[in-house]
């Protein structure tokens, strides 16, 4: 048998446990074995396990809620921190600012009118005279920022905001990041990768841009991005993983051709990477859990159930996933393990809190309330996501709504 055809034969045989009495508690979850063979990254693992295992043993018998008005207060303060306290970061302000926000939306916090503004005019410092948005403000436009701002934007909801967006600008600059093999730069002369033509039709969808010949050949590069193990990986030949699977599968779904990749790979390959111990997902086979992959690994099965929502499509058995993630086991990992004491959350048990880790496990929380098949569980505490963009729906058709009449 070939080397590949074993690796997808183990991967088929860790399906991921949907026995929901035996998810209650950590007793009856599978360890990690290392079959006798120790190595650096099987130490890794269970030290994660350990750590995991000893948060989950104050937390015997109820789920705790999400804390919202303490998640409010840390994304708050991170906002208004963020010119002096993250000068590391000074290249990722508008990230900063589309993470805060989104998260508060889930959490469907109201933004004073005034942050508001504070917030629109900070963003408007942030786009080039020739299109795009920087990291920060006088910075050369780059295409994550644009789809970090535009995004941010789009949440603000309001006339003002969505005005910010020189649309003409936008779509020259997506112009001048165009290759000819139908990937992007990620800006001018910058590094070529998935990301990139995410952020770009992205963009170009949400605000309604019309451009038949800019996309041309996307289609091809996108999809042979698309590894052996069924995940995308960063450009062709490369590692599959959380979240150029994700930048893969909704640039398909927005080139309106998902089925152009091997989809039941990907599905398998997914499912897959909820780990069964600690019930969160990691980004790529054999590493470590994550909570910012509850909502890149998650997001992409939920791209394809969307697909098959509002478009019907001829590949149902590979899109009805819902009922395979074990949703009750994501939320105990997210909420148990990942809520940091002082607000915000943590990508796993020791490590720090971060808007970014934020963001993600509140929209993988999203999702997982959305389709949690235990009543108690599903507590409607956060607002819906529009799973290709990570909007939050209404704010998505909003602005959708808005960008197509003007
Ligand atoms: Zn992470």
């Amino acid at each position: 048998m070939k080397l590949v055809e074993s690796i997808i034969l183990i991967m088929e045989s860790v399906e991921v446990n949907c026995d929901s009495e035996s998810n209650k508690l950590f007793i009856g979850r599978p360890n990690f074995d290392d079959e006798f063979i120790s190595t650096a990254t099987s130490i890794a693992q269970e030290k994660v396990e350990k750590n995991v295992k000893a948060v989950l043993l104050n937390h015997l018998d109820e789920l705790p809620n999400l804390r919202k008005s303490l998640h409010i207060e840390y994304l708050l303060g991170s906002l208004k921190n963020l010119p002096s306290s993250y000068e590391v970061m000074d290249s990722s302000r508008t990230w900063t600012v589309y993470w805060v926000l989104h998260s508060l939306a889930l959490l469907q916090y109201d933004v004073d009118p005034n942050l508001k503004l504070a917030i629109i005019n900070f963003l408007k410092s942030c786009q080039h005279v020739e299109g795009g948005f920087g990291g920060g403000p006088f910075q050369e436009p780059h295409l994550a920022p644009t789809y970090a701002a535009v995004n941010a934007l789009c949440i603000l909801g309001t006339e003002d905001a969505y005005n910010v967006i020189d649309r003409r600008g936008l779509l020259n600059f997506l112009r001048r990041m165009k290759v000819g093999d139908g990937s992007f730069y990620m800006h001018e002369d910058g590094e070529i990768d998935l990301r990139s033509v995410y952020c770009c039709i992205a963009v170009y969808s949400v605000v309604n841009l019309r451009d038949k010949e800019l996309f041309a050949n996307s289609l091809d590069w996108v999809s042979r991005c698309q590894t052996y193990e069924g995940g995308f990986a960063g450009s062709p030949g490369m590692e599959a993983h959380g979240g150029y699977t994700f930048c893969g599968v909704a640039s398909l779904y927005l080139l309106g051709k998902l089925e152009k990749c091997d989809l039941k790979s990907l599905r398998r390959w997914i499912l897959n990477r909820q780990t069964a111990f600690e019930g969160g997902f990691q980004g790529r086979t054999n590493k470590l859990v994550d909570s910012c992959y509850s909502f890149w690994q998650y997001g992409s099965l939920e791209v394809l159930n969307y697909a098959s929502n509002v478009q019907g499509c001829s590949y149902k058995q590979n899109c009805a996933h819902n009922r395979l993630i074990d949703n009750d086991l994501l939320q105990e990992y997210l909420l148990i393990c990942c809520q940091h004491i002082s607000g915000g959350f943590i990508d796993k048990p020791t490590t720090s809190h971060d808007p970014y880790h934020t963001c993600y496990s509140l929209s993988g929380l999203s999702l997982a309330q959305q389709y949690c098949l235990t009543e108690e569980k599903h507590s409607g505490d956060l607002a819906d996501i529009h799973p290709v963009f990570n909007l939050p729906m209404n704010l998505y058709h909003k602005a959708d709504l808005y960008f197509k009449e003007t």
